[in-house]
């Protein structure tokens, strides 16, 4: 017997978790589980992070935790629990399957069969905001090799295990050379360990149209952060229904599996939500414990619920179903063909996989690191960059100003006419030899700032590592 967590979550949640919790006893899952009390009623009784103490050492004990969606209360302050969630456990990886189910379920896309991996904890959702000046935010895009070699390697050590062809990476790095760069590079390397699975890279924004176009062209897609986000929705809408999907959220030591969907409150309470995505995602958990044997009596007997035409009103379509149910009908469905194998839709073949361990990341050999120069970001309410740049050049010492941008794009010496610009104005000093920067000339140049009334807020220092230029050229220079 497993222990596992479960949460009943909000709106719909408890209707299809207790849907998902009976087909799981009806075929004798070997699991027991624990409750924990999680989200609306967390965060309304005034705890702004929607779970107690006593949630996360539940979690953290039994370290498998079947989830139920949460509502969100609106207005500021609530901190969103799934991403919370994914960061703290350390859950890297997001796993979500999007087949269709053609002729039983309506799609546009009868051969689709992809697996979306989506890097979980890192990139625009490490959260660092900050408001820089009167007309300027800004969002750190973090891209770690740590994080993007645990998530390239999961999702080739998954293409092996589940016998999967292709990959293909999506990535932006004709434009985000370092951060989207790394995680290209990584796949590029990682790739060459693999040779009998196909691997390619598209610019993730031809990408995403081809995959919403011809799914069937993809096989296992694998993508930073927030294209993942994006990418994954799309791919399950297109299956068939979010209803459907499942996801399984993966770290090294626990794993959280829900459906992709939200808590649906307009249809709450109603016994019409469909318990599908759910009951994939505890089939995923099944087989991450290595109960595959239950986890393929479950997956066939939905099958065989579906290929009967038993449907729920978000699926439901008069020319492919046969009766209309409820949630708990449904799961009364799936329980009643328990044994069953599907007569069209592939037959579930779970056996032989196992739990995927990836190895522990091992930092590589140091790299000789260089300093160049440094980036000096300013707050100037002024439009001349000239200006701008005739106060600061007065300051003289190994590094020297050599250029300043707005938005990225070079302003001066010699700057467009049309260029529009804000009061966030970078300025990059740089050595003019081969040689090392002088690590005190910073602080120096930043005093100097001061004295000059110019209102620094930020830099950001130049470095190369092996060599190697480690920070963007200015757009133009
Ligand atoms: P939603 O996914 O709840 O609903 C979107 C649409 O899909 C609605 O029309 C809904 O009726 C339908 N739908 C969703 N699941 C269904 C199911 N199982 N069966 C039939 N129809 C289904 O998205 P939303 O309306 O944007 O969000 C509602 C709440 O859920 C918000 O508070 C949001 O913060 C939260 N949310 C939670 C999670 C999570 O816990 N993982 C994810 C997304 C949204």
């Amino acid at each position: 017997m497993q222990k596992i967590t479960v949460a009943k979550g909000d709106g719909i949640g408890p209707e299809i978790m207790n849907a998902t919790l009976s087909i799981l006893k009806a075929a004798k899952a070997r699991i027991t589980y624990e409750e924990i009390e999680f989200g609306e009623k967390v965060y309304l009784s005034g705890n702004t992070s929607g779970i107690q103490k006593s949630a996360w050492d539940s979690i953290r004990k039994n370290k498998v935790f079947l989830k139920a969606p949460i509502t969100t209360p609106q207005g500021g302050g609530y901190k969103s629990l799934n991403v919370t969630m994914r960061k703290a456990l350390g859950l890297y990886a997001n796993v979500r399957p999007c087949k269709s189910f053609h002729p039983f379920v309506a799609t546009k896309h009868p051969q689709m069969d992809v697996v979306i991996i989506r890097e979980n904890e890192e990139d625009l959702y490490a959260g660092i905001e900050h408001q820089q000046t009167d007309e300027v935010v800004q969002c750190l895009k973090l891209i770690t090799r740590p994080g993007c070699e645990k998530i390239v390697r999961y999702a080739f050590e998954y293409a092996k295990l589940y016998k999967r062809k292709k990959i293909s990476c999506l990535t932006k790095d004709n434009i985000m050379k370092h951060t989207d760069g790394l995680f290209h590079q990584v796949f590029k390397e990682i790739a060459t360990e693999y040779p009998d699975i196909e691997a390619d890279n598209w610019i993730v924004d031809i990408g995403a149209a081809k995959l919403a176009d011809t799914p069937e062209d993809f096989d296992v897609v694998v993508l930073p952060n927030l294209y993942g986000d994006v990418v994954s929705d799309i791919t399950a809408q297109i299956s068939g229904s979010v209803g459907l999907a499942g996801s399984a959220n993966i770290g090294e030591s626990c794993a959280m599996f829900e459906a992709i969907h939200g808590s649906a409150p307009a249809i709450a309470g109603q016994n019409i939500a469909n318990p599908s995505g759910l009951l994939r995602a505890a089939v995923m958990m099944l087989n991450h414990i290595g109960q595959q044997d239950v986890a393929e009596v479950i997956k066939n007997a939905w099958s065989s619920t579906i290929e009967d035409g038993i449907h729920t009103p978000d699926i439901y379509k008069s020319d492919v179903s046969l009766q209309r149910v409820g949630t708990q009908e449904f799961a009364q469905a799936v329980i009643d063909r328990i044994g069953l194998k599907p007569k069209q839709l592939n037959v579930a073949e779970y056996a032989k996989n196992v739990r995927l361990d990836i190895p522990k990341y091992t930092r590589k050999k140091q790299s000789n690191k260089m300093l160049k120069g440094v980036d000096v970001f300013v707050d100037w309410k002024g439009e001349d960059a000239n200006l701008l740049a005739t106060s600061l050049r007065q300051f003289n010492s190994d590094i020297k100003l050599t250029m300043i941008t707005n938005r990225g794009v070079k302003v001066w010496p010699e700057g467009f006419e049309e260029t529009f610009c804000t009061d966030h104005w970078r300025c990059r000093y740089e050595v003019e030899n081969g040689h090392p920067a002088e690590k005190s000339s910073i602080p120096a140049l930043l005093n100097h700032a001061i004295e000059a009334g110019v209102d620094v807020i930020k830099t950001e220092n130049l470095y190369e590592f092996d060599g190697q230029r480690g920070y963007s050229l200015g757009q133009g220079q």
